[in-house]
């Protein structure tokens, strides 16, 4: 029977990490394939094992400013519903208070969110076997401690350092003793497997019915007359 596993992705490890990954194919900027991403990491664990790996569900936890900050989230709002409709992660999203000296909690919003659904999910009979996480950050040490405790298993996905070696013993996760039962996979060393390659193709707009060229890969389509509208009616 495959293994099931569970990815915890940590968003803002995730958008930090992009750099490190752009620079390993020598690019500036490029779209991570964020459907692909857990699909790539539950193939690594199984070539790792030498077992089948079945993915059971992608949590994706965030921060956004909340509604009473001037800031337009709309970018912001649109990657989290295209996280979830078009890649199918399941999505936590913290709102925060911007400005109020509170930034800095930001990450910690993340973090607990994330190392309590994970407790959650491997206290919850047969939920997963594996939890995968896309975060080499110490403070989910105590999480993974205990998870293992319940008889699950860790993979953890870090990053090299910039010249291509590991991170020093004790500054990562990966320094940590008892927190992964197998050697982390390190994202960079997937950097080609994840770039979004897009395709410009013709789509029939779902609104008015007009045709326009698009990257979107989503399965509605709004051509961006409409999508002009639909933005000002908010
Ligand atoms: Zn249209």
């Amino acid at each position: 029977m495959a293994l099931k596993a569970m990815v915890f992705i940590d968003g803002s490890w995730l958008y930090r990490s992009r750099s490190a990954v752009f620079a390993k194919l020598g690019e500036e900027n490029f779209e991570v394939d964020y459907a692909r991403l857990p699909r790539l990491l539950c193939e690594e664990l199984a070539n790792t094992i030498d077992e089948d790996v079945s993915l059971v569900r992608t949590m994706y936890f965030g921060t956004i400013p909340s509604a009473r900050s001037s800031f337009n989230t709309g970018k912001q709002r649109a990657f989290y519903e295209f996280l979830e409709s078009v890649c199918h992660y399941e999505t936590k999203i913290h709102e925060v208070e911007i400005g109020g000296g509170e930034n800095l909690a930001d990450d910690a919003w993340i973090s607990m969110s994330l190392a309590s659904s994970m407790m959650y999910y491997a206290a919850m009979p047969a939920a997963y076997d594996v939890a995968i996480l896309v975060s080499d950050n110490r403070v989910y040490a105590p999480a993974l401690h205990a998870v293992r405790l319940l008889g699950k298993r860790t993979q953890i996905v870090s990053l090299r350092t910039a010249d291509g070696t590991e991170p020093p013993f004790g500054v990562t996760l990966v320094g940590k003793s008892r927190v992964m039962d197998f050697a982390p996979i390190y994202l960079d060393d997937h950097a080609a497997e994840l770039k979004l390659v897009r395709e410009l193709r013709k789509r029939t707009c779902k609104q008015c019915g007009r045709e326009e060229e698009t990257t979107w890969a989503g399965s509605d389509f709004f051509c961006s007359e409409c999508r002009g509208k639909h933005h000002r009616r908010d």
